[in-house]
């Protein structure tokens, strides 16, 4: 049996989400569809901007940061570290709660919409047939089909 939107958007990145949540604040009933799995199979929206972009990228790179200014600037300032060392795992520790963070708030924000407030709308989404308005969900919500 296929549920049937107003509006479905396909990708949950920066561009997506926002979409998605726009249309239903306008009264559409409205779907967000993202495919995205994470190493250990989980699912999460925020595209590659949250997941592999814009977000890891500047956390290691915060990281990197302090470790390079503590090897050239700390001294001057009078703060002395003997053998500054790196712990890259612990880097991507952090680096991974902070996405985990800002993932877990899209979602919440995603399931606003209303209708997926028990089940997020995940999984790959190619069209049926070109001409058609139906499109298969291969993920957790089956079949969806959009107004034409
Ligand atoms: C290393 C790196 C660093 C970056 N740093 C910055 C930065 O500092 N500042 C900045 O502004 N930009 C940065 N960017 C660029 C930024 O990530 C992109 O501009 C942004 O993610 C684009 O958003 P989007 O929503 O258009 O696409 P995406 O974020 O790529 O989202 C597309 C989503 O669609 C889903 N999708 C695609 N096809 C299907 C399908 N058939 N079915 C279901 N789901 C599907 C994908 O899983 C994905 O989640 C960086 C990119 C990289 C790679």
């Amino acid at each position: 049996m296929a549920s049937e939107y107003d509006v479905i958007v396909i990708g949950g990145g920066p561009a997506g989400y926002p979409a998605a949540i726009r249309a239903a604040q306008n009264g559409l009933k409205s779907a967000c569809i993202d495919e995205w799995k994470n190493r250990d199979g989980s699912n999460a929206f925020g595209g590659t901007c949250l997941n592999a972009g814009c977000i890891p990228s500047k956390a290691l790179l915060e990281s990197s940061e302090l470790y390079h200014r503590a090897h050239t600037e700390f001294a001057s300032h009078g703060i002395r570290i003997e053998h500054a060392t790196m712990d890259v795992a612990r880097m991507q520790t952090r680096k991974g709660t902070i996405v985990k963070q800002l993932t877990g708030g899209i979602a919440a924000l995603v399931e606003t919409i209303g209708e997926h407030q028990r089940g997020r709308p995940v999984g790959r989404v190619r069209p049926k047939r070109r001409d058609e308005s139906r499109l298969v969900v291969h993920g957790r919500i089956g079949p969806v089909r959009a107004h034409s």
